[in-house]
């Protein structure tokens, strides 16, 4: 069972993560957007921590929707709204229970997907976080490593893609041969939860 402290954790990885990768996500971002997915995430992700260590978070859920409203309220780019409305999301989806299944994670995170398609109006394949979330929910109904292999590979094959949605479709065709720096973080936010579940 996951308890509010393993999603503490899983954020506390993730905040870490993004701060590795930070130059390599708004490298991506450079070539097809206005380089700053890395500094924007790692000032969203340094307002999670932040708010997790002075807030009171006693469920899953409560962890996940304080997440979620600091990436809202912090950052300033397309992926804050976006990251925060699939953290808020899941996490009311997964309302006051104390302990959840990784079954009833992926539930509450296909809901949180949902919304973040729902918000940007993109679905898979208009290469952007999509083409890797859809991916590793679907997965995580098997296992926390099929989600982290999915979401990987999800993020791989938006190289080739024609961006359809975001800063990226600006280009047009020169978004082509590019992987999407959106899809890349949310392989991270994805790995994080895997390495946290090991
Ligand atoms: P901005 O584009 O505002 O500078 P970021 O650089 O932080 O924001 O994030 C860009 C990423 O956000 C893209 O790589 C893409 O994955 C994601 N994104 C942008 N627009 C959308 C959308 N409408 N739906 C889903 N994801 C999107
Ligand atoms: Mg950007
Ligand atoms: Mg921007």
């Amino acid at each position: 069972m996951l308890d509010a402290d393993f999603f503490r954790r899983w954020l506390a990885a993730a905040a870490t993560a993004v701060d590795r990768e930070a130059d390599r996500l708004t490298e991506l971002d450079s070539a097809i957007g206005d380089a700053d997915h890395g500094s924007n995430l790692r000032r969203g992700f340094a307002a999670v921590t932040d708010a997790l260590a002075e807030g009171d978070t006693a469920t899953p859920g409560a962890v996940l929707t304080l997440a979620g409203r600091q990436l809202i309220s912090k950052v300033g780019g397309a992926s804050g709204p976006l990251y925060g409305t699939l953290l808020r999301t899941t996490g009311k989806a997964l309302g006051d229970a104390p302990e959840v299944t990784r079954e009833q994670l992926a539930d509450a995170l296909r809901a949180g997907v949902d919304a973040v398609a729902k918000l940007g109006g993109a679905a898979p394949g208009d290469k952007t976080m999509l083409d890797a979330l859809v991916p590793a929910v679907d997965a995580l109904g098997t296992s926390f490593d099929a989600a982290r292999e999915a979401a990987g590979k999800g993020a791989e094959a938006t190289t080739p893609l024609q961006a359809r949605k975001g800063r990226a479709s600006y280009l047009g065709e020169r978004s082509i041969g590019h992987q999407d720096p959106g899809a890349t973080s949310s392989a991270l936010l994805v790995a994080a939860l895997a390495q946290t579940a090991e």
